[in-house]
């Protein structure tokens, strides 16, 4: 019985089908890099070298696969090399729109490697049609979204972006990193690829590295984001294929969590003198709430907002939390936050009083006491 259930989904998409009587029920970890082959050479399906195939792997790529509703993962050893290997789907000449408050690392991709690979890229607005249709060239091959933008949390309609795509022979992949599968999926409103960094909720504790591409169908596309999967070989070890399939186990349940206590949490700071501004789109003052609401289920664990009394005191509040760690990243069982555009360097364009704060799972009232002593701290010396 395949259930469409994400919980069922997400514990029993990775267990192995298992032949014998009396198999283990946990899938172990498979180390050999090589198979033997059959007597008479390799066949088609056989396993043959863990870069090109790994039952770890596959069994990854199969719940990932049936989380986002896709046809066929490919399973990567960063959510940088997932990305990667999307716009290396891409030719010489292609011209690509990227929102302007992208996840740092896309840029720092893009502002690297664009010109060698002989993209032309441009960094738009990604919540107005008009600005997009604007920037939008003959060669327009690829539109990448990220909704909420990863750190302003500005929000993009994706249906309508797929229906402007669709007549304009336009890619349309997303970063599904930040609403995970839980809360939205990209594939329902006709989105070409979606792209995961697992390092994130997928995985969960902080723990291990990886990243995913989803397609919405098999055929020439997802066969480029394959081939740069295993000719260019940035795939993960059996070990971090088996612990993010382990932690995809308990996925859905954290992620409930998550959406809990940062609804709570951002609710609460809204109250709070001294937080300028509270960017979390299930609050229905922030903008792209009403969108968000149409395509998403809940609206996750990040929360960024701005401090009124400017950049040093939000550094200082950052210093002085005790629960919520000060660190980079996102998406783990503890909260965490950081002050954004010191992590993003000189070239950042984020507002300097911003704090991005990754909610975690500890209780609401012990965030919301340490949260507020730590926005005191800066404020009283
Ligand atoms: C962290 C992150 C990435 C990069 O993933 P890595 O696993 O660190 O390579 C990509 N996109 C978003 C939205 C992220 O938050």
């Amino acid at each position: 019985m395949k259930s469409t259930h994400i919980e069922t989904v997400a514990i029993h998409g990775s267990m192995r089908a298992q032949k014998a009587e009396n198999s283990p029920i946990v899938p172990g970890i498979e180390l050999s890099t090589i198979y033997e082959h059959a007597k008479d050479g390799h066949r088609e399906g056989d396993l043959k070298y863990s870069r090109l195939q790994n039952p770890n792997r596959l069994e990854l790529e199969s719940v990932l696969c049936d989380l986002e509703k896709g046809a066929e993962a490919a399973a990567f050893s960063s959510g940088i090399a997932a990305i990667n290997s999307v716009f290396q789907t891409l030719s010489h000449g292609d011209h690509v729109l990227i929102p302007n408050d992208v996840y740092f690392g896309t840029r720092k991709l893009m502002w690297e490697f664009s010109d060698r690979w002989g993209l032309e890229i441009d960094f738009v607005d990604m919540t107005n049609l008009e600005v997009i249709e604007a920037a939008t060239k003959k060669n327009t091959r690829m539109i990448w979204i990220e909704t909420p933008s990863n750190p302003q949390m500005f929000i993009t309609d994706v249906e309508a972006m797929v229906k402007w795509a669709v007549d304009r022979n336009v890619v349309v992949a997303v970063d599904n990193t930040w609403p995970t599968p839980f809360n939205m999926n990209p594939i329902d409103f006709g989105v070409d690829l979606v792209i995961h960094s697992t390092t994130k909720y997928l995985g969960g504790h902080s723990d291990l590295i990886g990243g995913a591409v989803i397609a919405k169908e098999s055929g020439p596309l997802m066969d480029r984001v394959r081939s740069v999967q295993v000719v260019q070989g940035g795939v993960p070890s059996p070990f971090d294929a088996w612990m993010l399939c382990r932690s995809i186990r308990s996925f859905p349940y954290r992620m409930r969590a998550h959406n809990e206590n940062a609804s709570q949490l951002a609710a609460f700071m809204t109250s709070l003198p001294g937080i300028e501004e509270v960017f979390y789109p299930g609050l229905v003052s922030h903008p792209g709430h009403k969108i968000a609401k149409a395509q998403m289920r809940a609206f996750g664990g990040m929360i960024s907002f701005l401090v009124s009394a400017g950049e040093p005191a939000a550094k200082k509040m950052v210093a002085s939390s005790r629960i919520i760690k000060a660190a980079t990243s996102l998406g783990g069982i503890e909260s965490i936050w950081e002050h954004r555009k010191s992590t993003e360097g000189p070239l950042s364009q984020t507002p300097n009083n911003l704090i991005r704060l990754s909610v975690g799972l500890e209780h609401i009232e012990d965030l919301k006491v340490d949260l507020q002593q730590a926005l005191e701290s800066p404020l009283t010396t």
